[in-house]
């Protein structure tokens, strides 16, 4: 039996060796961050070492670094800044989206660098003085160069298992001097911006997995799984030619393929590639058993049907060129059996 092809790297990267070996390490570290001893002093130089780690693959300053548990609660504080309204880019992700707050007089503005679901790269609208920015970078920690700070914006969110580090650690990056108030409040730590004894394991290991995939974009890793992503662009559509690439002509990250079956549920399509031994996601979300049509492809003009119709292929360092061509011929061939059954 073929191995499984894992193409949902988007959704959660595997884990790299380096994060491995770091967390591995940070087990056996006793102290807690905040003693003053030497066993607390040694889990501190492991949280600043990886806080150093972050802000060189961000390009931001180590103490703009806050350690999280994810980028979902990085977002929190957008939603808690003291301001009037709180905009949000109607193609952000959920945990930007759901900060969304309506009023009249100052604003924020929240904005989704890079698309989870169509890896489109936009830049955010210019902004009058005083407009504080939150990017979520997520996705483009590690695939596309991004700096923190010559982006203007005065915070960012990360995750450190879409770049190959552990799940349920991330970071929120705030500017030098600018106010916010914690998500979470009671001891000091981070400054005063995130309460709780830090997830040391998680820090170590999303530290190590940053360096890592820093390293691997300098030596040009993803560009050839943008070669990739394109050869099976190019199969699928020459597969079936009704199919839609979306965000194809746009600023992509270079792992990512939306594609829109016209006339195949986004839904039924990740079941059959998972039979077929393929990992893939639909472009739609699932809340209480009902399956929505993606808002993201909504939002981009796509109709109702057409939302309801996308996959997401999002490939990594891991995935080769057999692999990518025997998803496409799988595909075409289970796509040809799906119409002709409605037929
Ligand atoms: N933002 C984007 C673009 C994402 O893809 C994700 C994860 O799916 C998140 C934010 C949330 O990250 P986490 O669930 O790790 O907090």
């Amino acid at each position: 039996m073929k191995a499984r092809v894992y193409l949902d790297w988007n959704a959660t990267a595997p884990l790299r060796d380096e994060a491995r070996a770091a967390m591995i390490a940070a087990m056996d570290v006793v102290g807690n961050p905040s003693s003053v001893h030497a066993e607390g002093r040694a889990a501190r130089a492991l949280v600043e070492r990886a806080r150093a780690q972050v802000a060189a693959a961000v390009g931001c300053k180590p103490a703009e670094v806050v350690f999280t548990s994810g980028a979902t609660e990085a977002a929190a504080v957008l939603g808690r800044l003291s301001v009037d309204a709180v905009e949000v880019d109607p193609t952000a992700h959920d945990c930007l989206w759901a900060q969304r707050r309506e009023g009249e007089g100052r604003r924020a503005l929240g904005w989704g660098y890079a698309n989870n679901e169509t890896g489109v790269i936009a830049e955010p609208p210019a902004r009058e003085a005083g407009v504080p920015l939150m990017l979520d970078i997520v996705q483009a920690v590690g695939k596309v160069p991004f700096s923190f700070a010559w982006s203007g914006a005065e915070m960012a969110v990360v995750s450190a298992h879409k770049f190959g580090g552990p799940k349920g650690v991330g970071a929120l990056i705030v500017r030098d001097g600018f106010e916010i108030a914690p998500a979470l409040t009671g001891g000091g730590q981070e400054m005063g911006r995130r309460a709780g004894t830090e997830n040391i394991i998680g820090i170590a290991g999303m530290g190590a997995a940053a360096e890592a995939a820093q390293r691997d974009l300098d030596a040009g890793v993803w560009e050839r799984v943008a070669e990739l992503r394109n050869i099976l662009e190019t199969a699928l559509s020459l597969g079936a030619n009704n199919t839609i690439s979306v965000g194809n002509g746009a600023a992509r990250l270079p792992n990512t393929l939306c594609l829109i079956a016209p006339g195949w549920k986004g839904e039924t399509q990740v079941m059959a590639m998972d039979l077929a031994g393929f990992a893939v996601s639909a472009g739609s979300a699932c809340s209480s058993g009902k399956v929505k049509a993606s808002r993201v492809l909504r939002a981009m003009g796509f109709d109702e049907a057409q939302a309801a119709q996308a996959i997401r292929i999002s490939l990594g360092p891991g995935v080769t060129k057999d692999d990518v061509l025997r998803f496409a011929d799988i595909w075409c061939a289970q796509y040809a059996k799906a119409l002709s059954r409605a037929a």
